[in-house]
């Protein structure tokens, strides 16, 4: 039996960034005016997201038939589609539109064409905390499909023990193919380029945006990375089969973000400030792990799920101020000048005026 040790994981991690538009944080969507009652979904606050039109069939063929009838006629070409469809067809199905439609690249470039001939598909439904959630993975010919989901479904399991909220989408649908990019897409979309189907640290990243997309873009991936590297350093020593553990540690891994940064030659650079190129990922991650360090791991951890609490399932936008109060009230009294002073140095570039001027226009 074949055994994956992700002995290149972090390695790998380095060089493919996760960037472009499915990275942004979403706009927010509610405002915290009290809305009329008539249009204000008052179940939905405090819950997960809820998807509309999953696994419909009729209705995605319907919206799509103008821009994707290329891959809708080969769908309807199949044996398979003809003698009727079953439960999980119609997810492949609809999934399928629904993600080639959110890409400007022809319907092929994003789903292989041998995917949907011979239904290169693996489809399960996942026991998590509170509900059942979906999970499709779309992959190319010759990828080894069963050791990838595999490690899929061991991450999202821990990623919800590890952030302490419920999941939050109802369905996952992880797509391997020729990208050149991993990223997380709103609605639960994955891309996985042909690089990294079995980079178990990249998986995790990108299965980690699914908590981590509400923040400022640095704290989004950085949060990543930590939650990433948190999850797979818990299954290393009870790891899915065929795997056979994972050299995920956190504090090895801060050492490393560490040793980058300072060798960059612009260590200085605010977090808001930088790019990919700039060693975003890595000043991130230092920034985070540091704080975590002053603060601990528990407060770290509590503060964190405080953070994805208010974003309230990533329906709201979280700012900067936001994150340094929601932090600040995880911090030891003795420690409050050391997180402030990282903010300001980190984030803020001055000597707490920007934070203090945000507190008086707040009134706080
Ligand atoms: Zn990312």
């Amino acid at each position: 039996m074949l055994r994956y040790l992700a002995g290149l994981a972090l390695l790998s991690a380095l060089l493919a960034a996760c960037v472009g538009g499915g990275d942004e944080p979403p706009a927010p969507t509610a405002t915290l005016e009290p809305l009329p009652t008539a249009v204000f979904d008052e179940f939905a606050v405090g819950r997960p997201q809820n998807r509309v039109g999953v696994g419909d069939v009729e209705r995605a063929l319907a919206r799509f038939e103008p821009t994707r009838g290329d891959l809708i006629d080969a769908f309807r070409d199949q044996g398979w589609f003809k003698d009727g469809l079953s439960e999980d067809e119609s997810i492949f199905i609809e999934r399928s539109l629904s993600f080639v439609a959110g890409h400007p690249e022809p319907s092929f470039e994003s789903i292989h064409p041998q995917a949907v001939s011979d239904k290169l598909y693996l489809y399960e439904k996942l026991p998590l905390r509170e509900r059942e959630v979906d999970l499709l993975l779309i992959y190319e010919p010759g990828d080894d499909a069963e050791a990838q989901f595999a490690l899929l479904k061991a991450v999202i399991a821990q990623l919800e023990r590890e952030v302490g909220i419920e999941w939050p989408e109802p369905i996952i649908t992880v797509v391997n193919g020729r990208f050149g990019i991993n990223d997380y897409n709103s609605n639960g979309f994955i891309r996985i380029d042909r690089c990294c189907s079995l980079s178990a640290f990249i998986l995790a990243h990108e299965l980690s945006h699914v908590y981590w997309t509400a923040g400022p873009f640095w704290f989004n991936e950085g949060m990543a990375d930590i939650y990433a590297t948190l999850s797979l350093q818990a299954l290393k020593d009870d790891p899915p089969d065929p795997w056979g553990g994972f050299n995920a540690d956190i504090d090895a891994f801060f050492a490393q973000r560490k040793s980058v940064v300072d060798a960059s030659g612009f260590p200085e650079l605010l977090l808001t400030n930088r790019f990919a190129t700039d060693g975003l990922y890595q000043a991130a991650d230092v920034f985070l792990l540091t704080l975590r360090d002053i603060i601990g791991a528990d407060a770290f951890r509590e503060a964190a799920r405080d953070v994805y609490a208010a974003s309230d399932f990533a329906r709201l936008s979280i700012g900067e101020k936001r994150l340094e109060d929601i932090f600040l009230r995880y911090t030891s009294a003795v420690d409050v000048d050391a997180v402030m002073g990282l903010f300001n140095r980190e984030v803020w570039g001055d000597n707490g005026e920007e934070y203090r001027r945000l507190q008086e226009f707040e009134g706080s």
